[in-house]
């Protein structure tokens, strides 16, 4: 079995959902609830909505416009959720999948055509709007589904069914035929990871011809710009990501999948450049991007306001599948820094600790508190102040779905020195000859046990990454102990079964400030630890103590506690924290200085676990004391 992304060349190569499993600590029990509760909710809430039944209809030839529900891309959650089962199922999970992909099956068209939305007796004409019908969007999901089953052993209904579309997709837009493209990138990278899958080299043909069209022009000048589809100006060309987030991280997916089929260093080298600068200015503490409701879209540099962050969930798990794709292609460090940021403070944030409920948008500072979801009903907004259960635009629950169905396969790689471990969590894998077992109580605790249970008699390398936050860690091998860097530590040696090496990491709290550049935040400051992000939340604090004026005292050093209330190993921070003096005269302006600061303790609880006691206001960055 192989897992998501299947580069045929570059300087790692990825490991099968099968070869690293999770089996213990924070990401098995999100994996395990995943599979429990995740799936099984998406699925119910695919019946409930309708958005299945679109299928049957158009199989029975009874999907009449007025019988359709859901908006014009609604068909491609029914394939995210297919593909997050594919990969359940591939991990040893169980999922009703097979239902699922008949449903899908039969209502596609001779011919290879597959859209609810469209093309039906008094619908609109297929392809009659590419710029917002998101069909093309829709066969990339399908094909990414099918991609996920044949890699996890199976040629099935679904493989047929998303084979055919991408057939059809060739003979529709090649080369002569449409010269159109979607307005929303996704199926780039779905088929160049279908021909991966399948050799079938007219789909990488086809994924070069849909990014190289982009950035033409092409679509039409809208209100938000054609930055927002990406269409201002070709990849090649671009300084950084811009435009709607998550196509803009779809697309360069996309580009580095083809630029690592086709050899196009220089195509790879433009995505790493807009990676770097957007990393640099247009990022999040968090990992999150997206800095704007309007367009759901970047920002400027520097743009990155904590109560009006964007920071959508899809785009932190488009960012890590990015991240990803450029660590396997350059074997660079960074890419799993952003990757274990990104995991831990905004996929992981998005869902609710039942697994039951998700964020859209995944805001830095919440100002008012909100009112409790009604878990029967979806919520019409991006926006929600608590996880909803579904939306009327249900994105990311399906696509956090997916990512933590085949998490496993992000942990380590092979190269042809040895192996190395990207991410830490407790697990078990096997690479070739090779097999370890890691041992770890991450990211609560920093060590981390690596015992070799499988080995070649030839010398191979166990590297293991020590995160950019870490600074320093100290690596105990065979060989001794030693202080090592941020970067890829580890030895090479013969190796024998039961050897370890243990790795500690310095997870303890620290302060965090932002560049000064970043007007929103300037001059605050934000505490972290290990990989997690911390955040106050109103129901951790003196009722006298309101987050809209407290300031952290940093001259005092900040206390660990056991958070039981949040998980048997979660561990809250209490910070000195002084009262800001406040207009009081009905105008919130005045003569600089002059306020009376009160001591107190500000209670700061981990980012990701935010939300899950009810009603709360919050916030990451705090004023500093000037006490
Ligand atoms: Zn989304």
């Amino acid at each position: 079995m192989i897992g998501p992304v299947r580069p045929s060349t570059g300087a790692l190569s990825p490991l099968g959902v099968d070869q690293a499993r999770l089996t213990g600590g924070f990401w098995a029990e999100r994996q395990e609830r995943n599979g429990t509760a995740t799936i099984p909710h998406a699925h119910e809430w695919i019946e409930r909505t309708g958005w299945l039944d679109n299928f049957r209809l158009a199989a029975a030839g009874e999907l009449a416009p007025h019988r359709r529900r859901g908006r014009e891309f609604s068909d491609s959650e029914i394939y995210k959720l297919a593909e997050a089962m594919a990969w359940e199922i591939g991990r040893g999970g169980d999922a009703p999948l097979d239902d699922l992909s008949m449903v899908v099956a039969a209502a596609q068209e001779p011919g290879g055509y597959l859209n609810t939305m469209f093309g039906r007796p008094g619908q609109r004409p297929r392809y009659s709007d590419l710029v917002w019908g998101h069909e093309l969007y829709c066969y990339g999901h399908l094909i990414q589904a099918g991609v996920a089953r044949l890699r996890t052993g199976f040629e099935d209904a679904l493989t047929a069914t998303a084979i055919r579309a991408a057939d059809h997709v060739c003979a529709e837009f090649g080369a002569a035929g449409r010269q159109f493209l979607c307005g929303h990138p996704e199926i780039e990278m779905a088929l160049v990871e279908l021909y991966r899958a399948t050799g079938t080299t007219r789909y990488l043909d086809q994924a070069r011809l849909f990014i190289d069209r982009r950035g033409q022009a092409t679509l039409p000048d809208i209100e938000l710009g054609r930055a927002y589809f990406q269409d201002d100006i070709p990849i090649r060309e671009r300084a950084a990501f811009a435009g709607h987030a998550v196509r803009a991280l779809y697309l360069a997916c996309g580009a580095v999948d083809l630029a690592v089929e086709t050899g196009d260093d220089k195509l790879l080298a433009a995505v790493v450049r807009q990676w770097e600068r957007t990393v640099a200015a247009r990022t999040y503490l968090t990992g999150g991007m997206g800095s704007r409701h309007e367009g759901e879209a970047f920002g400027d540099d520097f743009e990155l306001p904590t109560d009006r962050a964007y920071v959508e969930t899809c785009a932190g798990v488009a960012s890590v599948m990015l991240s990803w794709r450029l660590l396997l292609a350059t074997g660079e460090p960074r890419f799993a820094d952003l990757a274990e940021r990104t995991l831990y403070n905004v996929v992981a944030a998005s869902t609710s600790l039942d697994g039951r409920a998700f964020f859209y948008t995944n805001t830095l500072h919440q100002r008012v508190a909100g009112t409790p979801m009604d878990p029967s009903k979806p919520w019409p907004r991006a926006s929600s102040s608590e996880r909803a259960p579904w939306r009327d635009v249900s994105c990311c629950p399906t696509n956090v779905a997916r990512m933590l169905a085949s998490l496993g396969g992000y942990v380590a790689t092979a190269d042809s020195d040895g192996v190395q471990v990207h991410q830490y969590a407790s697990a078990k894998v096997r690479a070739g000859e090779t097999g370890l077992s890691i041992e770890t109580g991450y990211p609560w605790r920093g060590d981390v046990t690596v015992r070799v249970t499988a080995t070649s008699d030839r010398p191979w390398r166990l590297s293991l990454r020590v995160p950019g936050w870490a600074g320093e860690a100290t690596l105990v091998t065979p060989q001794g102990t030693e202080r090592v860097r941020s970067g890829y530590a580890g030895a090479t040696r013969t190796w024998r079964i039961g050897d370890q090496v243990r790795l500690e990491l310095p997870v303890g709290p620290r302060w965090t400030a932002p560049d000064q550049r970043i007007d929103a935040v300037r001059d605050c400051v934000a505490v972290e630890r290990g990989p997690l992000v911390y955040c106050a939340e109103s129901v951790d604090q003196d009722p006298a103590v309101p987050l809209d004026a407290v300031a952290a005292d940093r001259s005092a050093p900040v206390v660990e506690r056991p958070l039981p209330a949040l998980g048997p190993d979660a561990v809250a921070l209490d910070v000195p924290a002084a009262q800001l003096a406040v207009s009081a005269n009905g105008w919130p302006y005045g003569s600089p200085g002059g306020s009376e600061p009160e001591a107190s303790t500000l209670t700061l609880v981990p980012y990701h676990l935010w939300a899950n006691r009810g009603p709360a206001t919050m916030r990451v960055w705090l004023p500093q004391s000037r006490g």
